[in-house]
């Protein structure tokens, strides 16, 4: 059961009122108490001194022994002063007293104020009187004649008037203590108030800062204390230096969302107990996971590939970085390269492991082109050179051979040192345009498409008669735009070389510019042997042919049209091809006409 707790207005108010009312109370008893006993004090003073006043008077008349006197003086005496008196042999009986006949009154001798005069000399006693029946202060001092005591001298007051008096007095003190518990039950109230009042603006600002609102200041007035107006200042102090700190903490956490958030890398951090604390962006798009909260899954649910999976659980273990390569398997296969490193906390223990990775299939292909190129150049070197090099082994060891298989065999290693110079040109070229098209070194002239294509025609026109090849071109209007008229050039020559070369003789070959919205498009046709659709996607890459003993026999490199392709790449433009077997085929170039 939970016990309901009282609040420090409720704990302070009705402490302040109980120590108020005892206090008042206190004061008021006392000085109710003083105020009596001072009064009593002044009676039994006043009582005394009417007693020794009128002790002599009746010291004679009880030695004369004429107690008829003694019981007429008295009541005159005693009638004059306002005081009764009482006059006592020491054997206690009475001979005076001016309030009642001394004949009917009973023996005094056991009377305290008696007894207490006998024996001491002198007694006080505050009683209530039988023979008045009313409360009343009684003064008694022995009458002493040559050291005897020959009566006892009383003198007594009622005690009403004076109780009536104390009432009076008892009422309006009662009165006054309870009007100044009343005012106190208000000033207490007001005084718990202004204790617990900045407590409760502290409260209230503690509760704004527990739910996140560092804005809102202790407000504290002027009559609260010091302590609290140096408590509320603190209390501010912690808020701004709160804010200040959190703003710095949001700020750097943002900043580092960004960059998490913007890296090209896929990142993924994993707690020690194979849940996934954080992914980024990149790493969603990399493992083509679906956006949905995996964050604090388990990494065997959220990531499919088993093998980044065991990378992840194997760095788990350790406390170096592992990297590795890991393949994905989908539609296209992919290659990422993954390093992970240990996470450690801020006390530098190891709670997970961080998991970073690359997409590298562009790096590997690039990486395979290059090896293929190497292997490809080498291969392509080697034929004519082994060729070049036995045949010249046969002519410096068989000097003797006759002049036609000499001649013969010169020939041979002519055609081939010029097969090698044309794949060392080709080459050259093609790395030249690459670094070029890199380095973006090519020169743009604006200048007429006309004057390229007059030229590369002019060049291959006398390999086209010799096979009856007629080279046409078909140019709607003159266009100028910014170009390499000496790539073109060299490109619309490979082409047409091409065209000639796999073009049965007695044909044409059709030349056509055409000017599109953003470009310009120039198409070789021929009316060949044409491509076979397998050949046509990979026709475009260095060294590869469709029938490489052909493409030999006719003095190719397999270099030409790798060459047309960077050379409109170059040009930021693209190349294509349509082929029919045995109807021939159109090779084009786009060229944007816009260029830098
Ligand atoms: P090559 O030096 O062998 O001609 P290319 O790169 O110029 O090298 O051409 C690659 C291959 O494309 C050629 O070997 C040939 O098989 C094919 N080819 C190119 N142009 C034509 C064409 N006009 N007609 C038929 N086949 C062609």
């Amino acid at each position: 059961m939970k016990i309901k707790r009282k609040t420090l207005f409720w704990k302070l108010y009705p402490s302040f009122l109980i120590i108020s009312f005892i206090s008042l109370l206190a004061i008021v008893m006392i000085a109710l108490w003083s105020f009596k006993s001072f009064y009593y004090q002044e009676r039994a003073v006043d009582l005394e001194i009417r007693a020794k006043i009128l002790t002599p008077e009746f010291s004679r008349l009880i030695q004369s022994g004429n107690y008829q006197e003694v019981q007429k003086q008295s009541q005159q005496l005693g009638d004059d002063s306002s005081t009764r008196i009482t006059i006592v042999l020491p054997s206690g009986k009475i001979i005076g007293d001016n309030k009642k006949d001394p004949a009917t009154m009973d023996n005094h001798k056991s009377r305290p104020e008696i007894e207490q005069a006998t024996r001491y000399g002198k007694g006080l006693s505050i009683r209530y009187g039988h023979t008045l029946a009313i409360d009343s202060m009684y003064f008694a001092m022995p009458i002493i004649v040559e050291d005897e005591i020959i009566g006892i001298m009383r003198t007594s007051t009622p005690l009403d008037t004076l109780q009536n008096a104390l009432w009076s007095i008892y009422y309006k003190v009662s009165l006054g203590f309870f009007i100044l518990i009343i005012i106190t039950a208000f000033a207490s109230w007001w005084m718990s108030k202004a204790l617990v009042r900045p407590l409760e603006v502290m409260k209230v600002q503690a509760q704004r800062l527990a739910k996140g609102d560092f804005s809102s200041r202790v407000q504290l007035s002027s009559n609260d204390s010091l302590e609290s107006e140096q408590l509320g200042q603190a209390f501010n102090e912690i808020a701004i230096q709160l804010n200040e700190r959190i703003e710095i903490i949001l700020n750097q956490r943002n900043e580092q969302e960004a960059v998490f958030s913007s890296m090209v890398e896929g990142v993924i951090a994993v707690d020690s107990n194979e849940k996934i604390l954080r992914i980024n962006q990149a790493a969603y798009n990399i493992l083509k996971i679906s956006e949905k909260e995996i964050e604090g899954t388990k990494l065997t649910h959220a990531i499919e590939n088993i093998e980044l999976q065991s990378l992840i659980l194997f760095a788990l273990k350790q406390n170096t970085t592992v990297g590795q390569e890991i393949i994905l398997h989908d539609d296209v296969e992919q290659v990422l390269y993954a390093q992970s490193a240990p996470l450690l906390d801020i006390h530098k223990n190891k709670c997970g492991t961080l998991v970073v990775f690359n997409d590298i299939t562009k790096l590997k292909e690039f990486e395979l082109q290059r090896k293929e190129f190497v292997s490809n150049v080498s291969h392509e070197l080697r034929t004519p050179l082994t060729a070049i090099q036995g045949l010249s082994e046969t002519l410096i060891e068989f000097p003797d051979l006759d002049q036609e298989k000499k001649a013969n065999f010169i020939g041979v290693i002519h055609t081939h040192s010029i097969r090698l110079e044309g794949i060392i040109e080709n080459l050259l070229t093609l790395s030249k345009i690459e670094k070029e098209t890199e380095v973006d070194e090519i020169d743009f002239v604006n200048e007429s498409i006309t004057l390229a294509l007059s030229n590369a025609i002019f060049l291959c026109k006398d390999k086209a008669l010799e096979r009856n090849i007629n080279i046409i071109l078909n140019e709607a209007e003159d266009i100028t735009f910014k170009h390499n008229p000496s790539l073109i050039e060299q490109a619309i020559i490979n082409l047409l070389n091409n065209a000639i070369k796999y073009s049965n003789g007695n044909s044409e070959i059709k030349i056509t510019v055409v000017k599109q919205a953003h470009d310009i498009k120039i198409s070789v046709e021929d009316k060949g042997s044409g491509i076979p659709e397998e050949h046509l996607s990979r026709l475009f890459e260095r060294f590869y042919r469709v029938d490489k003993a052909r493409s030999r026999a006719l003095g190719g490199t397999g270099l030409g049209l790798s060459i047309v392709k960077h050379i409109a790449l170059a040009h930021k433009g693209s190349v294509s091809v349509t082929s029919e077997i045995n109807k021939g085929s159109i090779f084009s170039i786009t060229l944007p006409l816009e260029n830098e």
